[in-house]
């Protein structure tokens, strides 16, 4: 565990504070999140450190994501977004000029990434993605629309996914000039720390070099990916639990109702003692993920141990996901009405996850993949 990466993770949420309040008050994305991260480091923590990055070994980076997520799913979408999903898929298949020109520029900060899988009509099945990439000499002509994009009005860069020839989906990095239409999705019900937004590329030309990996690589490349931000989802939900935790202990010890605190009522108790058992489950769940993550990493070539991985990755992002959700409720249920409302943290961290059952692979599709992964490919529910 690299301590400096914790402490400058902690330094950095504790003075985010305010900044996360004006986003909750003023219900939108600020714009001093990015150089406050920049100003701690934080944007390549588990980038090696010859490319700039702080070289966070898995368990650094899964801690810091936890931290992180005690101040809220939508503060943790962002490095979700720039980190696990952009910048790892960049670390694994970009080649010399893409590290040059984007990753490196990332982890100082100067370059904002994201991650565009989902469309308007290829959600929970991305294969339906109608984006489509045609070469024409040393470009690619991009056409389509990605829709509730993380990052997406903010980014400097994003990997786009289309389908080259033969329906395949392959990966591009592409820069956000005046050509793409961008707009920012306000009409969110959380996460308002976060910039969620949607963007139209039309006849986008972009060079053939910025293909990532190779030509109809794209879904192999995404999955790989997903298993990144599925692990980020999974780490902030438990940062999510841990901080509702310790606001309702708190809160239970000093509101005082029928003349004793309310955490003497055995009701009150039974609140946080499920919600104590669904961090320890979480983090478990969280721990066990991350080390078979970092064992495949090791030993790639072991397609058993990264379907193992891959599972227990889908199980941790499924399980946390609702325990995050189940504790924030209980949170808001033990601050009554102060519960109800974006000045206190347990009601922010309520409206945040809910959307972490939905992104990354919604409830439905984790126990599907998780079900298939068990009884077998002959017993896929989706094709
Ligand atoms: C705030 C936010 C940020 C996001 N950020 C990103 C991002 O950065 N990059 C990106 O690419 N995407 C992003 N997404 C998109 C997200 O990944 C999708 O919303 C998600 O995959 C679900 O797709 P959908 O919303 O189209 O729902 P749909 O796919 O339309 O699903 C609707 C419902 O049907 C269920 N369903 C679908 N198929 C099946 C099936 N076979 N069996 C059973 N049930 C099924 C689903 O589980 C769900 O309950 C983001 C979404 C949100 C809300």
């Amino acid at each position: 565990m690299d301590k400096h990466v914790i402490e400058d993770v902690d330094g950095f949420c504790k003075e985010l504070r305010p900044i996360e309040d004006l986003c909750y008050l003023e219900r939108r994305y600020n714009d001093q999140l990015v150089p406050l991260a920049r100003k701690y480091r934080l944007l390549g923590m588990h980038i090696p450190k010859e490319l700039g990055g702080r070289g966070a070994d898995e368990y650094t980076y899964a801690r810091s994501l936890v931290r992180i997520g005690m101040e809220g799913s939508g503060i943790r979408s962002f490095f979700s977004a720039h980190s696990s999903l952009a910048q790892s898929t960049l670390l694994r298949y970009g080649n010399d000029k893409q590290y040059e020109d984007y990753l490196k520029p990332s982890v100082r900060g100067e370059k904002v990434l994201a991650f565009a899988l989902t469309e308007p009509d290829a959600g929970s099945n991305p294969l339906d993605m109608r984006a489509t990439a045609r070469l024409d000499g040393d470009c690619y002509i991009l056409n389509g629309t990605k829709y509730l994009i993380t990052n997406a009005t903010i980014a400097d860069a994003i990997i786009v996914f289309a389908k080259t020839d033969n329906n395949r989906i392959s990966a591009f990095i592409i820069d956000m000039d005046k050509s793409v239409e961008r707009e920012e999705l306000t009409a969110k019900m959380g996460t308002p720390t976060t910039d969620t937004g949607m963007f139209e590329l039309s006849d986008y030309r972009v060079a053939r070099e910025n293909l990532i990996g190779k030509e109809g690589e794209g879904w192999d490349i995404a999955k790989e990916a997903l298993m990144n931000g599925r692990l980020s989802v999974a780490a902030g939900c438990v940062g999510s639990i841990r901080d509702c935790l310790a606001e309702v202990i708190r809160y239970a010890k000093e509101r005082v109702q029928y003349g004793k605190p309310i955490a003497k009522h055995q009701l009150i108790q039974e609140h946080i003692a499920t919600m104590r058992v669904n961090l320890s489950a979480s983090t478990t769940m969280l721990t066990r993920a991350v080390a078979l993550k970092e064992r495949w990493e090791r030993d790639r070539d072991n397609k058993n141990l990264k379907k193992i991985a891959d599972r227990a990755i889908a199980e941790a992002k499924l399980f946390c996901s609702s325990a995050a959700y189940d504790a924030s409720d209980r949170a808001v249920q033990i601050f009554g009405g102060r519960g109800w409302s974006y000045l206190y943290r347990v009601g922010r961290h309520f409206v945040d996850n809910r959307v972490c059952r939905i992104y990354e692979g919604t409830d439905e599709i984790l126990k599907l993949k998780i079900a298939s992964s068990i009884l077998g490919k002959e017993f896929r529910a989706y094709s």
